[in-house]
């Protein structure tokens, strides 16, 4: 009979996993007629979400953006950007239609995991400070109009219900953020209740939602974005839609014919290809239920998703040997950017992949092992690279439909940020090729999909500088 050596070569022999394998990209598939679903149900749900709140559609919300930058904006201003990981603060100095952005500066710390699960007046604190300290270190080379107050766009990454540009009420919180008393009440006077704590005499002129800042921040180097994504931690799209097909916005007396839209795409959900992993992996979050696109899409759950599927590749079919690695139990233990780095690894022996998936969990996996871990891998991202270029396209397929062939038919840019595009290449091309197949060669060439670093805090500033308290002085 076979000894324990013989038995553990047999186990973790790839063809052992072939099934869970087989079974999981088939579940993850995503070829043209699934994406082109994909892409007609983003659609529908837009429309459903502008008719009215509530019900099967997106939240399409409102931002009262109604003016995006001209370049004549002029003056000091700041900008606060809470995201899903990191909080940075910045200043601009804006000069007008020639001199543009004459300075910046900015800091930016990573939000502790404590605050994340805290009280909202410790978040808000916490921001203040932030602001505090950095205001404190104001150079020479910005300057403010004596007697004025200084102005901050205030970007937050989270499905907020717009009452003005510059008043909110939080939704629900997103991206692993459960901090309690913040639901339900005006984010800006939250921020000024600890501005004030702090003794910060400053004014938010602008809330904004990232994707918002990012297309303003776009918008101002080049006219024809009218499209900005997030794919970072979590992810978000919103684009310029005419007034007139909002019908919810009724009554409104509009001072444009136009308004960035905020689509929170992130808590689309129909049509998608999921997993039994995507569903165990939502059953544990503490927002189950909710945010389904972003869950399979974005930078916070795809190293999530994949260390799911290895554990049970582990427990069932022996993937790394006898015994189930123990760490590979813990959520969270594979992140986002683990993954994508086992994913680029070229070498024969792959050898990132064994060092990464030691150095994570202790793991040794053999050469098969890893080969297994890698289409894992590739298997996930490529399912989210593509879905959101999917997503994308529905955007612009609801644009199209209602401007009659405007948009596809000429130069069209869509501004992109977030740390998962900028930082993997393979999910940025798998985004741009689903995207070709479904415009089609000719529509795709008319696209500019742009990576646009770090616009919203400009892109902030430049709003709260449009909807400057000052802007009827000059
Ligand atoms: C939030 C959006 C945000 C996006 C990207 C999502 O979780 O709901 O408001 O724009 O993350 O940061
Ligand atoms: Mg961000």
């Amino acid at each position: 009979r076979s000894g324990p050596r013989f038995s553990m070569a047999l186990r973790s022999d790839a063809v052992s996993v072939a099934p869970l394998l087989t079974k999981l990209k088939r579940d993850c598939a995503t070829p043209l007629p699934v994406l082109q679903r994909v892409v007609d149900a983003m659609s529908q749900a837009m429309r459903t979400g502008l008719a009215a709140d509530g019900g099967s559609g997106l939240p399409m919300i409102p931002t009262y953006v109604h003016h995006l930058p001209t370049g004549n904006e002029k003056g000091l201003f700041y900008a606060l950007d809470l995201g899903g990981t990191n909080f940075r603060v910045l200043r601009v100095q804006l000069g007008g239609k020639e001199d543009r952005v004459i300075s910046t500066e900015f800091d930016q710390v990573s939000i502790p995991q404590k605050l994340m699960s805290g009280t909202s007046e410790e978040l808000f604190d916490f921001i203040a400070l932030g602001l505090a300290k950095f205001a404190q270190k104001e150079g020479d080379e910005f300057h403010i109009t004596p007697g004025r107050k200084r102005e901050i766009g205030f970007t937050f990454s989270f499905p907020v219900k717009q009452t003005s540009i510059d008043s909110g009420i939080l939704i629900k919180w997103t991206k692993g953020f459960a901090v309690t008393g913040t639901a339900g009440r005006d984010v800006v006077a939250c921020l000024n209740e600890a501005m004030e704590r702090q003794g910060l005499d400053m004014r938010v002129s602008a809330l904004v939602n990232d994707a918002v800042g990012t297309l303003a921040g776009a918008e101002y180097w080049d006219n024809d974005v009218s499209v900005a994504v997030i794919l970072g931690t979590g992810t978000n799209a919103c684009y310029i839609e005419q007034i007139n097909a909002i019908p919810k916005l009724k009554g409104y007396h509009s001072p444009s014919d136009r308004m960035i839209i905020s689509t929170e795409w992130g808590a689309f959900s129909n049509g998608l290809p999921l997993t039994e992993y995507d569903s165990d992996m939502d059953a544990a979050s503490i927002n189950p239920g909710e945010q389904i696109f972003e869950k399979t899409i974005a930078g916070m759950y795809l190293g999530e998703i994949a260390r799911r599927v290895l554990l049970k590749m582990a427990q069932v079919d022996g993937l790394f040997g006898n015994s189930v690695p123990q760490k590979l139990s813990k959520p969270f233990t594979i992140g986002t950017p683990d993954l994508c780095s086992m994913q680029q690894d070229q070498s024969d022996d792959l050898q990132a992949v064994g060092s990464i998936l030691y150095g994570i969990a202790g793991i040794e996996a053999n050469l098969n092992a890893r080969r297994t871990v890698v289409e894992v891998c590739d298997t996930i991202i490529e399912r989210g690279g593509r879905l959101a270029g999917a997503g994308i396209v529905g955007i612009l397929q609801k644009m199209e439909q209602d401007s009659k062939g405007i948009v596809l038919g000429k130069r069209t840019v869509v501004a992109v940020d977030g740390g998962l595009y900028e930082n993997y290449p393979q999910y940025r091309a798998y985004l741009r090729d689903s995207v070709t197949e479904l415009l089609g060669i000719e529509h795709a060439n008319n696209l500019v999909i742009e990576h646009s670093k770090d616009g919203s805090g400009i892109g902030a500033a430049l709003l709260a500088a449009s909807n400057s308290m000052y802007k009827h002085d000059a």
